[in-house]
């Protein structure tokens, strides 16, 4: 019997290899690396897919949330309102720019952060609120908005998992004043290699970011703030043009797939499946189930081939990293309780039908 990965890029790879050796190609000739045509294209095309006025193209996703809270001059002694459930990246970069991360609880049905629970933690010092459109699922942008709106705080979207998610319509990464996104392989816009990018309806941030990812210069060898090198290259930015191409029937596909699950695993055990708030859209970057027995039905599908990954085993504020904000075990209950009950079953553009249903089997007769 095959085994079943967890992520397959191959089949996505397979369909633009002549175009991704053609880019590769180019840039080879052109023999121009850094800051060149390539990378102005992608932030172009980037922008126009987001519809955002501008996308400044940079090294990764966590650089991309840390030049956008510094571009919004967020610094020491301020504080940043993220999900107490979200990838590690999201508070670090809040951390980075010397401000302190301050957790709130999501929904228990969605995942993402719960508007109701932002405004009971905003305090003096708070600056901004960064959403993660966790798992691919817009957060509740309409509530959050307002929020930002009557506090007068900025808006910094983590749009890593959710390229091409909507709310109301209107897509991630368009409704902060910067937002950051990761390119990450794995990501469902991937290089081949570390990538992201900020994308932003401000001309002011947008030249400041610009600035602050080249050295704090906009003109070579003029410094004019202490910068970074956190650069896209000419090569991963020409594969990621080739691939934004594809991304809208990748996106269709992951749905497709999630609808099979969704399909093949209702009323199975104790088993909770995604669920998907009214006016948002979801991506599924990842599809996520819950149960209680999350550890036996792990080991179970290892067992049969299947390989699942937890997103993610150990919420932010119980990391050694965090132990000086002085958080406990049961301080955030439900990102604790998701920790212990979630798996990530696989998904990517091109998994086959007999795929998707024996994995289905497979949780089927472990219940
Ligand atoms: C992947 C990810 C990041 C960080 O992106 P990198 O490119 O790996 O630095 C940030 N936030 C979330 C929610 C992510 O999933």
């Amino acid at each position: 019997m095959n085994s079943i990965p967890f992520l397959n890029l191959e089949p996505m790879h397979n369909l633009i290899r002549s175009e991704i050796m053609q880019s590769f190609q180019e840039v080879y000739d052109a023999n121009w690396f850094v800051m060149g045509k390539k990378l102005e294209a992608f932030e172009k095309e980037y922008a126009a897919f987001n519809n955002t006025k501008y996308s400044i193209g940079v090294s990764n996703g966590l650089d991309a949330l840390h030049l956008a809270l510094k571009a919004l001059n967020v610094t020491n002694g301020d504080e940043v309102i993220v999900p107490s459930n979200t990838f590690i990246a999201t508070p670090l970069a809040v951390s980075y720019v010397g401000a302190k991360p301050v957790f709130v609880e999501p929904d228990e049905n969605t995942y993402n952060i719960n508007p109701l629970n932002i405004e009971a933690a905003i305090t003096s010092k708070t600056k901004a609120i960064i959403p993660v459109h966790f798992y691919g699922q817009a957060c509740d942008m309409g509530e959050i908005m307002k929020i930002a709106k009557k506090y007068d705080l900025y808006i910094v979207e983590d749009n890593a998992q959710a390229h091409g998610a909507t709310f109301k319509g209107k897509i991630t990464g368009s409704f902060g004043n910067a937002n950051g996104t990761s390119f990450y392989p794995g990501k469902n816009l991937g290089a081949l290699g570390d990538a992201g990018a900020i994308t932003t309806n401000d001309e002011s941030i947008a030249k400041k970011i610009a600035m602050l990812r080249n050295y704090g210069s906009e003109k070579k060898y003029h410094t004019e703030e202490i910068g970074f090198n956190m650069r896209l290259d000419e090569v991963q930015a020409g594969f990621l043009s080739v691939k934004l191409k594809n991304l809208n029937e990748w996106t269709k596909q992951r749905i497709d797939i999630a609808d099979k699950y969704n399909y093949a695993l209702e009323n199975v055990g104790d088993l909770v499946l995604p669920e998907i708030h009214e006016h948002a859209t979801h991506v599924y970057h990842l599809y996520v189930i819950k149960t209680k027995n999350r550890d036996g039905l792990q080991k179970h599908l290892f067992e049969n081939g299947i390989s699942t990954l937890i997103h993610y085993p150990i919420p932010p504020h119980l990391q050694k990293a965090y132990q000086s904000l002085g958080y406990k075990k049961s301080s955030f209950p439900i990102a604790e309780k998701l920790a212990d009950n979630c798996l990530s079953l696989p998904i990517w553009p091109g998994m086959t039908e007999s795929q998707i249903l024996r994995i289905a089997e497979c949780i089927q007769s472990f219940f």
